[in-house]
């Protein structure tokens, strides 16, 4: 469902993605690991078009994303995308942040638009908490909302970019807890974190980056449990 390759993408002089190459089949679960700057976030934000590549494609669903007569937002709407910070709406009640974009983009009805977002709200965890404002929710269940929000479009694949490293220790849990379901469920998912017990056990593929290129990629028996690159080897004793 996702095919990239020879991706490349640069700030300036600084070479950040030197030639990505990720295949990512319905119902995968890839978690990507690596040291800061690696150039994880631009990958992300590449296959979301948050970034512009310098070259190579990337296939989304069949979507040639680089085709510069593509519609990105129609490309954009098979990826659901949740970041570090939780990025809801501060002034919208949880309802209306999971609505809103349903309405406006996909043009979904209002009521059709409030069923989607409760089940995903009771998905995660969260029936009941319809009209609290983000402010009046901890910081995993923020997260859990973000979730629910990008679910409610129906997405292809989620894309998670390091989802619980803003949390307090004790708030993780629930957050990984309802991405592992997700898993479960058969979503399509990449996911770049630090948990490297999350990782070993709900990846199907683990890809560790280094300096913009994937070093080594494979079970996360393999490359988390027996890595055979030097620089993976050096990035797990510090993070493990
Ligand atoms: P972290 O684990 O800290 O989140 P990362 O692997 O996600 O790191 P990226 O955020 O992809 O790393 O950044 C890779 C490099 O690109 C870094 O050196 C960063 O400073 C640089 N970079 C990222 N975005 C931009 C930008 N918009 N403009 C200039 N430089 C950028
Ligand atoms: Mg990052």
């Amino acid at each position: 469902v996702i095919e990239i390759s020879g991706l490349h993408k640069a700030f300036g002089p600084l070479q950040v993605l030197r030639g990505i190459d990720l295949s990512v089949e319905r119902g995968d679960v890839v978690c990507v690991i690596g040291p800061s700057g690696s150039g994880k976030s631009t990958l992300l934000r590449c296959v979301n078009l948050l970034e512009q590549p310098d070259s190579g494609t990337i296939l989304v669903g069949g979507t040639e994303l680089t085709d510069p007569d593509v519609d990105i937002d129609l490309a954009r709407r098979k990826l659901g995308m949740v970041f570090q910070g939780f990025n809801l709406f501060s002034h919208l009640s949880v309802l209306d942040n999971l609505t809103i974009a349903q309405r406006k983009v996909l043009r979904r009805s209002g009521s059709e638009a409030v069923e989607t977002a409760r089940r995903n709200l009771a998905k995660v965890g969260l029936a009941g908490k319809e009209s609290a404002v983000p402010s009046q929710l901890s910081g995993g269940q923020q997260q859990r909302a973000a979730i629910a929000r990008a679910l409610s479009m129906n997405p292809e694949v989620m894309l998670f970019d390091e989802p619980t490293s803003a949390l307090d220790p004790e708030l993780v849990g629930d957050v990984l807890g309802v991405m592992r379901q997700l898993a479960d469920e058969g979503m399509t998912m990449i996911v770049v974190t630090h948990e490297m017990q999350f990782a070993r056990e709900v990846a199907d593929r683990v890809l560790f980056m280094d300096g913009g290129v994937v070093v080594e990629q494979g079970p996360a028996e393999q490359v988390i449990g027996d890595p055979q690159e030097e620089r993976t080897r050096t990035f797990l004793a510090r993070v493990l």
